[in-house]
C-alpha cells in the first residue's frame, strides 16, 4: 500500500519501491506526463530494476501491446516516453532517508513503536502475546499522541489487551 510523502512522492512504507512486494529502496522518481492535461501528476518512487523492467521504449511497448491483444489485466509495462524519469531531488532524498529509518525509530520507541509499525505497514502482529490488527493499533497511536504526558505514562503501563480496549473505547468517542 503506497504512502504519499510530504513532497508528494509516493512510495511503499519504509521508503521502498512502489512495485508490489518489492523490498528494494525507491531510488528513482517517475512522473506521468500527460499530453492532454495540465493537472500535475504525482511522482512515484521505484527501484532502478523496476524502472528498467516497467518503463520500456516505444517499440517494446507496441510489441507488448500486440501480444496482449488488448486486454491483459495486471500487465505492468508502460511507455517510457510518457514519463519523466529522474533522480530524487534534495527534499525527496531527505524524506526517503527518513522513511528508511522508521524501523529504528519504532524499535527505540518501545511499545508505541510496535503499534506504529503495525499501522504503517498495514500488517497485524502480536504485541506482547496479544494479536493486534491495524485498526486497533491505529486507535492506540491516535490515543497515545493525544494524551497528556501523565496520562500517556498511565496508559503505557497497562497490559496490552487493556491498552487496546481503552484506546478503542476512547477514540470511538467514549468518555474518560
Ligand atoms: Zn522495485
Amino acid at each position: 500500500m503506497r504512502k504519499t510523502l510530504k513532497s508528494g512522492l509516493q512510495v511503499n512504507p519504509l521508503g521502498r519501491c512502489s512495485d508490489s512486494f518489492c523490498l528494494e529502496h525507491a531510488s528513482v522518481v517517475v512522473t506521468f506526463q500527460s499530453r492532454h492535461s495540465t493537472v500535475a501528476q504525482e511522482p512515484v518512487g521505484y527501484c532502478g530494476g523496476h524502472v528498467e523492467s516497467r518503463f520500456v521504449d516505444d517499440e517494446t511497448y507496441e510489441r507488448h501491446r500486440e501480444s496482449w491483444a488488448g486486454s491483459v489485466p495486471g500487465s505492468r509495462v508502460s511507455r517510457r516516453s510518457d514519463y519523466e524519469i529522474r533522480e530524487p531531488n534534495e527534499d525527496e532524498k531527505a524524506e526517503l532517508a527518513w522513511e528508511r529509518g522508521a524501523e529504528d525509530r519504532w524499535q527505540a520507541e518501545g511499545r508505541i513503536g510496535e503499534y506504529r509499525r503495525i499501522v504503517e505497514l498495514h500488517a497485524a502482529d502480536t504485541v506482547d502475546g496479544v494479536f493486534v490488527d491495524a485498526w486497533t493499533a491505529g486507535a492506540c497511536v491516535a490515543l497515545h499522541d493525544a494524551l497528556s504526558e501523565k496520562n500517556r505514562a498511565r496508559w503505557l503501563a497497562m497490559p496490552t489487551a487493556m491498552q487496546c480496549d481503552v484506546a478503542i473505547r476512547l477514540t470511538m468517542g467514549g468518555t474518560t
